[in-house]
């Protein structure tokens, strides 16, 4: 059996480090298909910062596919709710490359929405995607190396949760099953790789220019890498990038269970990576905390169930809005905040922050939204001070 091939390269300029690995990949015939590359520019933060992929990969991407005979291209991204396209777009560096380029430059969620059926899905029957996703032949992910605090990385297949319709992109959190189904796997791992068998990108180019490690995908630490990983099989470069970043492909729970559903190969000595002597560029990313912590001592966080966007949102809030919140401070003179879907307990006059918390509601001040913003978050409160309900 042909082994899968992924090629590595590393240097210290993004442009010819993906140049380099691209030109080393058997790429098939590309003339006359219609091409969709879908970068991590879902929120809004600068190139290098390790968040968003780097416009410079993006650009040596478009620049070789046009020389392999290319002429239909696209960037297209779905932000995380709350974040503006337009904003993310320009400071990610997209909106830039893509007027250089001359390559249309798509938020997805602007368009209407398409239901794909999950063959075989167990806890995903469905997904909404963005309707324009029939028009392409073939899809480019195009993910930052990092570290998650939910699934421990995050790389070429769950980069493609960005192509889900609005919402929809929380529909992995909310999936609830039993023990039967899930085999003590969490859902949202399970449902990436469900999701994965509708969504499994045709080519992965990932950039590990600048990844992140720790408290990822959003408020960890930078890590440069200077490498980057070309493969038609997504799934073992995601196997080999974990390596390189430290963790055994069978130990980050999505990637073993879309190996289980047939969607690639994950175990290292069945894949051929290129350079052999690939591993002399290991260098071990922090892993992300198991137990979220917030830098700040006078705030206590009940989280049980959350996902990355609302923790994001949290420490977003807390950064803009800490300074405000002195009337929300309960007897032990510290702001309570509950997140998560299994919340169940917390006490009264906590701020229950998201759609998740709604069940316990009585108990505190509540804030909806999946996930709300974080402006939201102060309007709702400051707006419940005006009316002196806070309890
Ligand atoms: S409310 Fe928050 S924790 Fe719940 S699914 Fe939405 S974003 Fe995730």
């Amino acid at each position: 059996m042909v082994k899968p091939l992924v090629i590595v390269s590393k240097g210290a300029d993004p442009y010819s480090t993906t140049k380099m690995a691209l030109k080393r990949f058997p790429l098939p015939d590309l003339k006359n298909k219609r091409i969709l590359i879908k970068p991590n520019a879902a929120r809004l933060a600068s190139p290098g910062d390790g968040i968003t992929t780097h416009p410079t990969v993006v650009s040596a991407t478009i620049d070789y596919l046009r020389e392999k005979g290319a002429k239909d291209i696209v960037i297209g991204e779905g932000c995380i709710f709350g974040v503006d396209a337009r904003e993310a777009f320009r400071m990610t560096g997209m909106k830039e490359i893509s007027e250089k380029k001359d390559v249309k430059l798509i938020d997805l969620d602007r368009l209407g929405p398409a239901e794909w059926t999950i063959p075989h899905g167990k806890l995903l029957k469905k997904v909404k995607v963005s309707s324009i996703l029939k028009d392409f032949d073939w899809v480019v992910s195009i993910p930052v190396m990092k570290t998650h605090m939910h699934t421990r990385v995050t790389l070429s297949i769950k980069n493609m949760k960005g192509l889900l319709w609005r919402r929809e992109k929380a529909k992995l959190h909310h999936l609830r099953s039993n023990e039967r189904i899930t085999r003590g796997y969490k859902e949202l791992d399970f449902g990436i790789a469900e999701m994965a068998t509708v969504l499994m990108p045709d080519f992965a180019v990932i950039d590990g220019t600048v990844g992140m490690e720790g408290m990822g995908p959003a408020y960890g630490k930078p890590k440069e890498m200077g490498i980057v990983l070309v493969s038609d099989s997504p799934l073992s470069a995601d196997a080999v990038a974990s390596r390189l970043m430290g963790f055994a492909p069978e130990e980050i729970p999505y990637l073993r269970l879309s190996a289980e559903r047939g969607l690639g190969e994950i175990q290292l000595q069945n894949i051929s990576v290129e350079p052999q002597d690939y591993l002399k560029w290991e260098d071990p990313f922090e892993p992300p905390p198991t137990k979220f912590s917030i830098p700040f001592p006078d705030v206590v966080v009940y989280d049980k169930g959350s996902c990355s966007a609302c923790l994001s949102t949290l420490l977003l809030f807390l950064q803009k809005y800490h300074q405000q919140l002195d009337d929300y401070r309960l007897i032990d003179k510290k702001v309570h905040i509950g997140i998560g879907k299994y919340l169940d307990f917390c006490p009264d006059g906590t701020v229950l922050v998201g759609n998740c918390t709604s069940k316990i509601k009585k108990k505190g001040i509540f804030i909806k939204g999946c996930p709300p913003i974080s402006s939201e978050i102060m309007r709702t409160l400051d707006s419940r001070k005006q009316r002196g309900s806070i309890i």
